[in-house]
């Protein structure tokens, strides 16, 4: 994996990504699900037995069951119990007559025949009546028996109330009573009121019989604990099946999403394969329809590219220019000798051509001599090493050694005890290289002004001279190696490497050289340092 392409890890971690996620996911839902659904059963488990207390009663002392009880319904079966748990009916298969537990109102669960059930229980405590009597001539209108829960009773309320041409409560009560064949004694708490609708006044007489009139008798409904599951489970064994064909659904969607992500990575590495194998600098990288990132990617490439090219194509054009400088001298050494060894040439001419032979190999060594100094400072060759001088010193005993031609006036203005880290040796070039332009592209009987000042802690050394100064088109040039503008060519000798060791030598001081040139008029070099 550590090794693996780009393409193979990210399909791998997206898959593993999406196979957690959706792990997680459906374990959860499924949780979530079996939770609501068991809840769900349960409610449904209390509805139906409790919708089955209103279909119970004693009536007349004998407990009635009706028909409208559900046993069973909706999967729920419903056994009924007396006080002390002695099953009395039901229609649930054996298994599930169980009795153990009552407890009045409470979701429980047993197991039996290798699964879980849950059962709800509800205590029917008191046998209720209810009577409409009509308050004039106490014939019962209406009569209901039921049975209620411990928690419904409500408080005994019995004032007695006489009704102007009719019966007294008390009387109504006793009808009541008489049709039942209860005594009052019996009652666990009794109730009358007048109620009157539109035409009809009634006394409503409610009494509830005591626990030894009518004992309690329990109702337990039992369901399946399981199936609440059971379509649960059967999902979860389909998703166990479906989930390794998402995984490998999502590997493959994720495979092609990385190749295409890395296709524009593979075009540039094409492209930078090709540029290698053909060494062809100038070709450059096509990003294509590629994200920004890439884009960015790939021009960074072709800026190096760009810069790569620059640099060799200099240093080709070095190499080439170094060669043809040298290539003179020696093809006028080369016939010089020929000539000087021929039959031909007198005593005399052989002297010239000795003469002529010596001046060329002067140049060539200050050619090669050149080129070692600019192939020293630019590799910042060990041997210069900058230690604090007194420049306006150094700078004092080049100027004594050097005498302008051409008619020149050198003004100097040298601030003393100027000090700075410099390598008199290349600094001194540095000062030779500017003044003998000066001199060479001065005027007749010009003048020369040299300055050397502190500027704050910056020092500027200036050498300004009045002659043919430099056209705008070649100052950018003229630090490049072996440039010569075509004025110079004829007119004066030179490689075209001075500007450039001066501008090297200046680099390596921390100094940094500019010109300043009007065409015809002359030109100051400034070096600050
Ligand atoms: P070289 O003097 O040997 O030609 P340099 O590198 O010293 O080489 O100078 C490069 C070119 O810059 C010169 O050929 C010349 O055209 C121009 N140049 C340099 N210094 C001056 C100057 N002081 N005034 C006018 N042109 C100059």
């Amino acid at each position: 994996m550590k090794h693996s392409s780009f393409k193979l890890k990210i399909t791998f971690w997206i898959t593993l990504l999406i196979a957690i996620v959706c792990t997680l996911a459906i374990s959860g839902i499924m949780i979530m699900s079996s939770r609501i659904a068991d809840s769900e059963l349960q409610q449904d488990l209390i509805g139906i037995v409790e919708r089955n207390v209103d279909e119970i009663e004693y009536k007349n002392g004998i407990l009635e069951i009706e028909k409208d009880f559900a046993f069973y319904y909706d999967e729920v079966y419903c056994n009924v119990f007396d006080e002390a748990g002695q099953y009395i009916n039901g229609e649930s298969p054996a298994s599930l007559v169980n009795s153990e537990n009552l407890k009045n109102g409470e979701v429980g669960t047993f197991e039996t025949d290798g699964g879980k059930y849950y059962y709800y229980d509800t205590r029917l405590d008191f046998q209720k009546y209810e009577y409409e009597i009509d308050v004039i001539s106490g014939q019962i209108l209406k009569y209901e028996a039921d049975t209620v829960m411990t928690e419904q009773l409500s408080d005994t309320e019995h004032k007695e109330t006489n009704f102007n041409g009719g019966i007294s409560s008390s009387k109504a009560v006793e009808i009541a009573l008489n049709h039942t064949g209860l005594k009052k004694e019996e009652l666990k708490s009794l109730n009358v009121e007048i109620t009157s609708d539109s035409d009809k006044a009634v006394f409503k007489v409610e009494f509830i019989c005591n626990e030894s009139t009518y004992p309690p008798i329990w109702v337990r409904g039992v369901i399946n604990a399981d199936s609440a599951t059971s379509t649960l489970n059967a999902i979860s064994k389909t998703l166990v099946f479906i989930l390794p064909l998402f995984i490998v659904i999502a590997a493959v969607g994720a495979y092609i999403i990385s190749r295409r992500a890395m296709t524009p990575i593979e075009n540039i590495t094409r492209s930078a394969k090709e540029i290698s194998s053909g060494n062809d600098l100038s070709k450059r990288i096509e990003p294509g329809k590629s994200a920004e990132e890439l884009s960015s990617l790939a021009q960074t490439f072709n800026e190096m590219l760009a810069s790569l090219q620059a640099s060799f194509e200099s240093e080709k054009q070095f190499t080439s220019d170094a060669s043809h400088e040298l290539r003179t001298p020696l093809a006028v050494i080369k016939a010089e000798c020929e000539y000087a060894m021929s039959d031909l040439a007198e005593s005399e001419d052989k002297e010239d051509a000795l003469s002529e032979i010596s001046e060329q190999a002067e140049k060539m060594t200050k050619l090669v001599s050149a080129l070692l100094t600019l192939s020293r400072t630019e590799n910042g060759d060990k041997r210069y090493k900058l230690e604090n001088t007194d420049i306006s010193a150094l700078l004092k005993s080049v100027l004594q050694k050097f005498t302008p031609q051409k008619g020149i006036t050198l003004n100097t203005d040298i601030e003393d005890g100027i000090c700075m880290p410099a390598q008199s040796e290349l600094f001194s070039l540095m000062a030779e290289n500017l003044l003998s332009n000066a001199v060479k592209y001065g005027k007749e009987n010009g003048t020369i002004k040299l300055s050397l000042k502190k500027d704050g802690n910056k020092t500027v050394l200036s050498i300004k001279d009045d002659g043919i100064g430099i056209k705008e088109e070649n100052i950018e040039k003229i630090f490049n190696r072996f440039f010569r503008a075509d004025e110079s060519r004829s007119k004066t000798e030179g490689f075209g490497l001075g500007l450039s060791i001066a501008k090297q030598i200046a680099e390596l001081h921390s100094g940094e050289i500019t010109v300043l040139s009007v065409y015809g008029k002359g030109s100051e070099f400034k070096i600050i340092f």
